[in-house]
């Protein structure tokens, strides 16, 4: 059983790594139809323009978040909460599912996807936060979560971050998350990768004692093996997720605060969040939006 999932794991990596991160358009329906608007102008933004002319729109998202970001192999398609918001801002923006080129960035790796413009926006469990307002712009938030802790069905010890000193405690590079425990001290025994699927695997063979990140992820991986794994459900964080975009295009920011909003107002939101996370969550209602 180990071996099994260890194997549908690296073939998940050898999948996204042939493909250069770059996968073909989803060949399903989204969870949440969207109408696409028509003759949409975002004056003032370049990033806007390069879509326009390109006439298609390349977002950044996470492929191994089940019910947030995730690609399945099998089907050819994304799926999870992330993924229908990246749809709605596309729509929005006047472009359908099949105009949409789906870029896979890891955490430490966003900044500078954005800046470059590798991206048009990013959406995968983006924290909000001003040490990345110093190279990125963000729209939103469209979601608040909370650092958490994911351990062993079986583990009795870790029952919060005060509990975690010399316990080995795995996280993903550049992420908000692992700078909290090395700043906190929560624990001097820190192991760090570039993924959260690689932190979940090296959990359930016992080499490290505890995955931390945001609440709405270790759920999504407890879900996944609900025998071998639990979340501990005391947050210690606030993550507010927003919509990453170049730092400069500030009419592409300001649009897609709007595009958020109606959806917070209309009921669009809510009906995206009950088709992903809200199946294995808890309720949960749009924040308000943080226009800076
Ligand atoms: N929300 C946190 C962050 O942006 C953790 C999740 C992630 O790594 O994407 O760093």
């Amino acid at each position: 059983m180990k071996l099994r999932t260890l194997a549908v794991g690296l073939m998940v990596s050898a999948l996204a790594l042939t493909a250069c991160g770059r996968e073909g358009s989803p060949s399903e329906g989204p969870a949440v139809e969207q109408p696409v608007a028509e003759n949409v102008q975002v004056a003032g933004s370049p990033t806007f323009q390069k879509m326009t002319e390109r006439g298609r729109v390349v977002i950044g998202v996470k492929n191994d978040q089940p019910g947030l970001g995730q690609f399945d192999p099998t089907t050819n398609t994304y799926s999870g909460f992330d993924i229908e918001i990246a749809r709605l801002v596309a729509a929005q923006l006047g472009f359908s599912a099949d105009q949409i080129d789906y870029v896979v960035v890891q955490s430490a790796a966003r900044e500078d996807a954005i800046s470059r413009g590798d991206v048009d926006y990013y959406v995968g469990t983006y924290t909000i936060n001003d040490n990345r307002k110093q190279r990125v712009g963000f729209a939103g938030p469209y979601f608040i979560a909370g650092q958490d802790l994911l351990v062993r069905a079986s583990d009795t010890d870790i029952t919060g971050p005060e509990t975690l000193n010399g316990k080995r405690v795995c996280s993903v590079t550049g992420s908000t998350p692992i700078q909290r425990v090395r700043e906190e001290g929560l624990t001097q025994n820190i192991v760090e990768f570039q993924t959260y699927t690689l932190c979940v695997d090296q959990l359930v063979q016992g080499q490290v004692d505890a995955v931390t990140t945001d609440d709405a992820i270790l759920k999504g991986y407890a879900a996944q093996q609900p025998d071998q794994l639990k979340v501990v459900g005391k947050t210690f964080s606030e993550e507010p997720y927003g919509i990453g975009v170049p730092r400069d295009d500030v009419a592409l920011r300001n649009k897609i605060n709007d595009i958020l909003q109606a959806a917070h107002d209309d009921g669009t939101w809510q009906r995206i969040y009950d088709e992903t996370l809200g199946k294995s969550g808890s309720p949960a209602s749009p924040p308000a939006i943080d226009r800076y």
